[in-house]
């Protein structure tokens, strides 16, 4: 099967259930929309819970069946190495696919894809280390160890803004662990998890270990999170969607990992070279169009070097070229969504109304090239207040605050109120300034000199309203794994069976 955005162009897309494509039981079907021109250019099949069943009823049959619980670890980390070969010779396909549908820049899809392979390769090694522990107990006959074991069928919910990349984060490791997977992707870009699906296929897993059903949040998401044969949701998106599907979880007592929005502080003190400091805001908040649940959105600045640090900020975002995603020349492409569009203009009018100073953008460029997509200018607020509306919410565009702060107490204090926290970034030289504001921030990734620097290896994950569970590295072996503890007697002995055995 051809994989390109081309072959995708104009078609029908149907779920990918048990390794074949499924078409959707109602017949029904939602356009997918390409943001650089708002006009669809494929649909995708539209499940209801039925649709959503069966995925799962595929899931729960691959679980059981030997073809996959009795494959040994060593065999999954080999179609996991088979998997990132695939994916590493169709990156290129796949970040294509990914840019016609969510409008990011080509070349950061291709940084994203290219990476992918990588981490099935890191989880590939994981799949024959994941042991328990020989546990001491005062028992000297008998054996007490720990299992690490598959949980069973995992529903992951995912976002349109690194459809892949934020999938792949969950999805190798449950692969390692031996769990099956039912994804519901977004459904404004759904094409490139539906490629993945046939790469996974491709590379010998079992049917039914990977399952697609594509849709609506409100129906297919709700449906998946609500299935009695889902042991666990993995989520990333807006906190007010975690919030219910945490309660649907709850109601069921499954458990979830949760990645969620964000209102990150980005910080610079004095001492730094500026320029590389606008460098990292610009990073933080621009890259991606602001499409980041890191994004750095609230700027803090420390008060002597404000004026000139917001003069230079505006400087480099005025020279930022906003054009088609595909152009390399292109530093900042579209929005996703028209309503990210409507979002972020709003937000830009509660900052406005609100007392910020509108430094620069604050609008839809005007370049007649560029009309009919859902661009949307990079925009500095100055002046703002932490208590500002825009500066409370997730806005998920191109928009940043700024705000002086004179000292560290005053500092820690508005970086820490905000309801979010799941990431924060400080500029200094001075380690112990650096390191103070590493300890006490509440953020689940902090990053010092440094913004937007991910790696699969280290786990990330926020807290409070950001939501909870990590991503990456070993923790999430952990995360989507279960632990069993098994104990022995091998005395031989006959115990009291009125007393319980504490000694
Ligand atoms: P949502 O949180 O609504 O959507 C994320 C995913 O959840 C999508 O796959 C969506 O499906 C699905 N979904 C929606 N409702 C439900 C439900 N009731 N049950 C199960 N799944 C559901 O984000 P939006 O796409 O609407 O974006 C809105 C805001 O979310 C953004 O402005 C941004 O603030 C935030 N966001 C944060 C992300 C992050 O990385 N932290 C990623 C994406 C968004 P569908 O798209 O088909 O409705």
């Amino acid at each position: 099967m051809d994989l390109t955005a081309r072959a995708i162009e104009g078609s029908r897309q149907d779920f990918y259930i048990a390794n074949e494509r499924v078409a959707p039981k109602s017949g029904r079907y939602i356009p997918s929309y390409d943001p650089t021109n708002a006009e669809p250019w494929y649909e995708v099949a539209d499940a209801g819970a039925e649709d959503v069943d069966t995925a799962v009823q595929a899931a729960k049959k691959a679980f059981a069946d030997p073809a996959w619980r009795r494959l040994t670890q060593t065999d999954r980390g080999k179609l996991l190495r088979r998997l990132a070969d695939l994916v590493a010779e169709h990156a290129d396909e796949l970040a294509a696919i990914e840019t016609r549908d969510n409008g990011k820049l080509l070349k950061e899809m291709h940084a994203q894809l290219r990476a992918a392979p990588d981490s099935y390769l890191y989880f590939a090694g994981m799949a024959d280390k994941l042991q328990g522990d020989t546990v001491p107990v005062n028992k000297l006959d008998m054996l007490n160890f720990t299992l690490r074991e598959p949980i069973g069928v995992v529903g992951m919910i995912s976002p349109w803004n690194s459809p892949l990349m934020l999938l792949t984060g969950t999805l190798a490791p449950c692969l390692a662990i031996g769990n099956t997977v039912v994804v519901k992707p977004s459904e404004h870009t759904s094409a490139s998890t539906l490629a993945l699906a046939e790469l996974i296929a491709r590379a010998g897993f079992p049917a039914g270990v990977f399952n697609v059903v594509t849709g609506n949040g409100a129906t297919a998401g709700e449906a998946l999170t609500q299935h009695r044969d889902v042991v666990k949701i993995a989520f990333t998106g807006s906190t007010a969607t975690g919030r219910r599907i945490a309660a649907n979880a709850a109601s069921r007592l499954v458990s979830c990992q949760m990645e969620l929005g964000g209102k990150s502080p980005h910080v610079v003190f004095g001492d730094v070279d500026l320029d590389r400091a606008v460098n990292g805001v610009v990073a933080g908040v621009f890259a991606a169009a602001g499409q980041t649940c890191i994004a750095g959105s609230r700027c803090f600045v420390e008060a002597g070097v404000y004026e000139a640090f917001v003069e230079r900020l505006v400087e480099r975002t005025q020279r930022i070229r906003i054009g088609h995603p595909t152009d390399p020349e292109t530093e900042l492409g579209p929005l996703a969504l028209a309503a990210q569009l409507d979002k972020v203009e709003q937000y830009v009018g509660y900052g406005i109304a609100d007392g910020a100073r509108l430094a620069i953008g604050g609008r839809r460029p005007q370049r007649e090239a560029l009309a009919k997509g859902w661009y949307y200018e990079p925009t500095v607020l100055a002046d703002a207040r932490n208590d500002m509306r825009f500066m409370r919410d997730e806005i998920f565009g191109p928009v940043v605050g700024v705000v002086p702060f004179r000292d560290e107490t005053e500092l820690m204090a508005l970086a820490n109120d905000t309801n979010y926290g799941l990431a924060a970034g400080i500029w200094t030289r001075d380690i112990d300034r650096a390191m103070r504001f590493a300890r006490n921030v509440d953020a689940g990734t902090v990053w010092i000199n440094t913004y937007r620097s991910a790696a699969f290896m280290s786990p990330s994950g926020g807290f409070k309203e950001s939501g909870y569970g990590k991503r990456g590295g070993f923790e999430v072996m952990r995360e989507f794994s279960r632990l069993k503890n098994v104990v022995v007697d091998y005395s031989g002995a006959t115990q009291d069976p009125f007393v319980i055995r504490l000694r």
